[in-house]
C-alpha cells in the first residue's frame, strides 16, 4: 500500500477526483489542528490497485499568483506523508500563475510528482491542456475526475512511478 495526495489550486477538481476514487469509504484521519483541518483521507482505489489517498481540497486562495501560507502548510503536510503527489490542473482554464507557483515547488520536493489535467471529458484535450508541457513536471495525464474518464492511464502512470521509486504496488 502506498500513499497518495491530491495537490493542486483550488476548483481543479481535487474533491471530485477524491471522492470518486474513495467512493463510499471515506474516513476522516486529521488531528493536528489548523494545519490539516480541512484535509481528508481515504482508502482509494483504481481497479486492483489500492492506496491511501490524502486530499488537500477545502484551501482558500492566497493573493493572485501566490500560494497562501495555509495552502502551503497544507501540501507540505500531504506532500511529507504522501509516496506519490498528483497535481491537478484544470485543462479547459489552461495554466494559472498559481498553477506555476505549485508547479515550481512541487519541482523542488523530493516526493515524485504526476501531472493530470482535469476537466478533458473524453480525454478530449482542450487548448490549455497542452499549456502544462511548460510546468516542467512531464505529460500530463487526461482526466475526467466528473466522468470517469482517463483512469485507466492514471493506473499506468502510478504503477510506473511505483517502479521507479521501488514500492510494490500489490
Ligand atoms: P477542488 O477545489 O480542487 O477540490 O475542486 P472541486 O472538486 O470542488 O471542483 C471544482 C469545480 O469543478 C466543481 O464545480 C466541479 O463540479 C468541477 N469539476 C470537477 N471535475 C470536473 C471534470 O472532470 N469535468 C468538469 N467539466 N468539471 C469538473
Amino acid at each position: 500500500v502506498f500513499t497518495l495526495a491530491i495537490v493542486g489550486r483550488p476548483n481543479v477538481g481535487k474533491s471530485t477526483l477524491f471522492n470518486r476514487l474513495v467512493g463510499k469509504k471515506l474516513a476522516l484521519v486529521d488531528d493536528t489542528p489548523g494545519v490539516t483541518r480541512d484535509r481528508r483521507g481515504g482508502e482509494g482505489r483504481i481497479a486492483d490497485l489500492e492506496f491511501l489517498l490524502i486530499d488537500t481540497a477545502g484551501l482558500e486562495e492566497g493573493d493572485v499568483g501566490s500560494l497562501s501560507e495555509r495552502m502551503k502548510a497544507q501540501t507540505a503536510q500531504a506532500l511529507k506523508e504522501a509516496d506519490i503527489a498528483l497535481m491537478l490542473y484544470d485543462a479547459r482554464a489552461g495554466v494559472t500563475p498559481m498553477d506555476e507557483h505549485f508547479a515550481a515547488w512541487l519541482r523542488r520536493t523530493e516526493t515524485p510528482v504526476i501531472l493530470a489535467a482535469n476537466k478533458c471529458e473524453g480525454k478530449i484535450a482542450s487548448v490549455g491542456f497542452y499549456e502544462a508541457y511548460a510546468l516542467g513536471l512531464g505529460e500530463p495525464v487526461a482526466l475526467s475526475a466528473e466522468h470517469g474518464d482517463g483512469l485507466a492511464d492514471l493506473y499506468q502512470v502510478l504503477v510506473e512511478t511505483l517502479k521507479e521509486i521501488g514500492i510494490d504496488p500489490y
